[in-house]
């Protein structure tokens, strides 16, 4: 370590993930079991081939294989003529045949490429590698934690669950940046429909992380093989969420530089993200590759690839989708930003802007739905099933029927706390807008109820008007227009 390495300024945090997701697919990757596991009882989803029995035999998924494509197409990685599988040894009691099938030299994926914004600065990260590969299974440690349970059961209704192992360059230099590539990749992978995030431990992250001398950084930002290669880094395992990476991260940063600049070497381990206390522990240290003992799996023929890009189509993704929207429909960048936060949100403003004008279209679906939706902590896919009773208060807006204010505080609130439809609260809370007649007669009366009022206003004192808007409200129950009752006032008390 030189002198100069203890300036704090002096240094540089260098990050690279391994992003593991789960596949979103009906069967297992290499046999029929269901991946829909629920709250099922343990090991009721298992069959002789995901719990290693002597003889079976894996069969593989060809939807895990479109799933992954689909994923190399959207990062534009090259897909390989040939893809295959290997075994990866090693023993634990969560894996029943003491390998993992995964893939090593052929991956389904190679050099792909994530742009993503921080802070509206574009950034963007090389994907080394995405390769497939077999979910362990899960432990249940019983009396306490890993270290101090008393004994550990074992469930293997997840062995075999499909996973994408997702592999950056060590392109990110803050614990910031890879939780905004973490939401960017988790908004892509919905959008393939490939991944559901609100799923339990869809989403695992190891977190790489190492401090190099600021020196070794070059203008454009990109650091040297050799400097890369020689610093020693640390692997945060049992991260499980974008912000739990950014915080083991940020632990993770701090403790290394406090260590360099007390002239310690940091060790090149294995960590443990302890989510609770928010530190990470040191684990074991780092396994290396010739460890697992990779070799070719013998039971799986090798996988012709090539022409499966092409032939695979995947949906317009939220980059290209929110550049149209802005000049399609001439949204500003906030709300075409929030009106592709997520596909469902983008399909249905595309469903209203088809039918109303597109303007009303984004108010009703970034503003108020979305800003209702936020505030009870739900998402689009908790009212995908009333997208119809939805689209028909947007209707009684753009029709006159109700008003803006009504259908904002008093329907579309209803609706969402009650599950009634707009129609019954409309009628229930008398919401109807009141008819021209309607409105003119309580103009009447009000005139002839208030000569004070009409004396003052004749006398040129202005702010007696909206005494008289207030009367005529009052009379109409409040679903008048107060612009329309402010008009035929001056009209009658003018004419
Ligand atoms: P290993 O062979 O030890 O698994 P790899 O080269 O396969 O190492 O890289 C594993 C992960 O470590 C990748 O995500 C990569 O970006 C990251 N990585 C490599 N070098 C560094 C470094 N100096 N600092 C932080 N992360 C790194
Ligand atoms: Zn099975
Ligand atoms: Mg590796």
């Amino acid at each position: 370590m030189t002198a100069q390495a203890v300036e704090t300024g002096d240094l540089a945090t260098v990050i690279g993930l391994e992003v593991h997701v789960q596949l979103e697919t009906d069967t297992k990757i290499f046999c029929g079991c269901s991946t829909d596991v629920g709250d099922d009882e343990p090991n009721t989803h298992t069959c002789p081939v995901c719990l290693g029995l002597p003889g079976a035999l894996p069969v593989v998924n060809e939807g895990a294989v479109e799933a992954a494509v689909k994923v190399g197409k959207a990062i534009d990685a090259t897909i390989p003529e040939e893809t295959n599988f290997h075994r990866k040894n090693y023993y634990y009691p969560d894996l029943p045949k003491n390998f993992q099938i995964t893939q090593y030299d052929a991956p389904v994926c190679q050099d792909g490429e994530l742009e993503f914004s921080v802070e509206g600065e574009r950034r963007s990260v090389s994907v080394r590698r995405a390769h497939l590969e077999e979910d362990p299974g899960s432990l249940q440690h019983k009396g306490g934690s890993i270290d101090t349970a008393d004994y550990t059961l074992v469930d293997y209704n997840r062995a075999g669950t499909p996973l994408m192992e997702i592999v950056t360059e060590p392109d990110f230099r803050s614990p910031d940046e890879v939780r905004s590539f973490l939401a960017k990749l988790t908004e892509v992978l919905e959008y393939l429909g490939i991944f559901d995030a609100t799923r339990d431990g869809s989403l695992r992250v190891d977190a790489n992380l190492s401090i190099v001398e600021g020196e070794e950084v070059a203008a454009d930002g990109s650091i040297g093989e050799e400097a890369l290669e020689s610093a020693n880094r640390t692997e945060v395992k049992n991260i499980s969420s974008h912000k739990g990476a950014e915080k083991a991260l940020a632990y993770e940063e701090t403790r290394q530089r406090n260590a360099i600049q007390r002239g310690r070497v940091v060790e090149q381990e294995t960590r443990h993200w302890d989510e609770s206390k928010g530190v990470t522990l040191s684990m074991r240290s780092k396994e290396e590759e010739k460890d697992y003992r990779y070799f070719r799996e013998a039971d799986l023929p090798p996988l012709k690839v090539s022409d499966w890009k092409e032939r695979l189509s995947i949906p317009e993704l939220p980059d290209a989708r929110r550049e149209r929207f802005r000049e399609e429909y001439g949204l500003d960048e906030e709300s075409a930003d929030k009106l592709t936060s997520t596909k469902e949100v983008a399909d249905f403003f595309e469903d209203v802007a088809e039918r109303f004008d597109p303007g009303l279209a984004a108010t009703w679906v970034a503003d108020e739905l979305l800003g209702e939706l936020n505030y009870r902590d739900m998402a689009i896919t908790d009212v995908d099933d009333r997208f119809d009773e939805i689209e028909r208060l947007v209707e009684l807006v753009a029709e006159d029927e109700i008003t803006t204010k009504n259908a904002r505080e008093t329907v579309l609130r209803e609706m969402l706390d009650d599950g009634d439809a707009p129609t019954e609260i409309v009628d229930r809370e008398d919401l109807g807008k009141t008819s021209g007649d309607e409105v003119r007669q309580a103009v009447e009366e009000a005139i002839e109820e208030n000569p004070d009022a009409v004396a003052d206003y004749h006398d040129g004192d202005d702010g007696a008007i909206n005494f008289l808007v207030g009367q005529v409200m009052g009379k109409t129950g409040g679903s008048a227009d107060p612009g329309d009752v402010n008009q035929s006032l001056r009209e009658e008390l003018d004419g």
